[in-house]
This record gives C-alpha cells, structure tokens and sequence, in this order.
C-alpha cells in the first residue's frame, strides 16, 4: 500500500461517520491525487482556480471538487461549470459575483462563507457585522438565485495554543448555530486542518479539510 493511501486510511478510520474529508491536494501532482483516488477518495480540496480546473479537466468525473482558497473573482467563470462547493466566501461583492455567474451558466452554486476566528490579520474571513450583511442578502434579495449558502467556515490561528485553537472553533460554532436557527439550509461547518482537526471535530465540525497529513509536506 503506498504512504499517500495508508495515510488516508488511517485518518478515515479515526473519524465519526458524520464528518465529511476533504483531501487537500494543492501543489501536488495528479499522480499523487490519483493514489488517493484510486484508495476511494472522492472530495478534493484546491486553493487556486486554474490550478484545480486542469486537475478536473484531467481526472476522472465523479469527484468532488472544492474551492478552499482566497477566490480570485476573476478565474471564476472558470470553475462555476464543475466547482461544488466554495467555501472561501470573504464579501459580499464576490458572493454577488458568483452570483451573476451563476445565472449566466444557469447553476446554482453551493457556498460557504468564511468567518474569520484567527488572531491573525493575514488571514481572511467576515465578521459578524459583515455576516449579517450577507444573510441578510441571501434572505431578503430577490436577486440572490443562483447562490446556496448551506454554512460556515474558518480557520483557527497557526499555534501550539491548543486551548486558544478551541476557544476559537468553540466561537465559530456558536456563530454557526445562531445562524441555523434563521437558516435550515445551514448543514455545514468546515473547520480543521491537518494539526487541529480533532480539536475541530470535538467542537462540532461537520467537514475537516486535511492536505500534509495525506500528502505529506509542502
Ligand atoms: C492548505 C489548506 C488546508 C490544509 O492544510 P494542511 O495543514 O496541509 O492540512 C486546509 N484549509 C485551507 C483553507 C488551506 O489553504
């Protein structure tokens, strides 16, 4: 068995059947995403559109293809065609952009929005009153039709402070239930990495996004 699909064994075996892994294979070649394709791996994470679009255009079709990374709003015509879930969802101009797009591909595209929860300033993300512009937005704009927010997203800061970790995810899935109460559509939180996933899972995460501890390093 190769490293890359005893890897994902073993991480799927550890977690509860409810959480959802996304193998984040960015900068990695086809060949090693293939290995974890060929191992059963189905959801595929990228940061960056062109990058994912020619892995898509040489993969095979049934997998899942999730956009991870800070969007850039003008490669994203090119993933609206296949991308089935965006979870880096910063502002409302670049939701009203996928938007646009949308209605002209005539698809309706699955979205997250990003909260930001970490320390640091370089990391992207809403705050609250931010966030409530947007569902505010998605409630209350008749034009908002080609957009399906079904939750929330973030990213813990980058420490060895396991309590500060918690402390984080703990508010994200506070802000995340708050928001279903108004939202059903909201089924989906999409927060851990490969050096905080069990802490995110502990504190109700429903969707890990994990790349090094399947692909190795960076
Ligand atoms: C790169 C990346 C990951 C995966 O990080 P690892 O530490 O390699 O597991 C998860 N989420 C986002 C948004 C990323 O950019």
């Amino acid at each position: 068995m190769s490293i890359i699909s005893e890897n994902l064994n073993n991480i799927k075996l550890s977690l509860p059947t409810d959480v959802t892994l996304i193998a984040v294979s960015k900068t990695k070649p086809v060949s090693d995403l293939m290995e974890a394709y060929n191992a059963g791996q189905r959801i595929f994470g990228e940061n960056k559109i062109q990058e994912m679009t020619e892995k898509w255009q040489e993969m095979p079709k049934d997998i899942e293809w999730h956009m991870i990374g800070h969007v850039q709003t003008n490669k994203i015509k090119f993933m609206i065609p296949y991308v089935k879930l965006i979870h880096g969802v910063d502002s409302l101009k670049l939701l009203k952009e996928i938007n646009r797009l949308g209605i002209k591909w005539r698809k309706k595209v699955n979205c997250l929005l990003q909260v930001s929860i970490a320390q640091e300033e370089t990391k992207f993300g809403l705050d609250e009153s931010e966030l409530n512009e947007i569902l505010d937005y998605i409630k209350n704009d008749d034009s908002a039709t080609n957009i399906n927010v079904v939750g929330l997203m973030g990213m813990a800061t980058f420490t060895d402070n396991q309590e500060q970790i918690r402390n984080e995810f703990n508010y994200l899935k506070c802000v995340f239930d708050k928001t279903q109460e108004k939202n059903p559509n909201f089924q989906i939180l999409s927060m851990g990495m490969s050096g905080d996933y069990q802490i995110a899972i502990e504190c109700g995460s429903t969707m890990i996004r994990i790349g090094s501890s399947i692909f190795g390093t960076r």
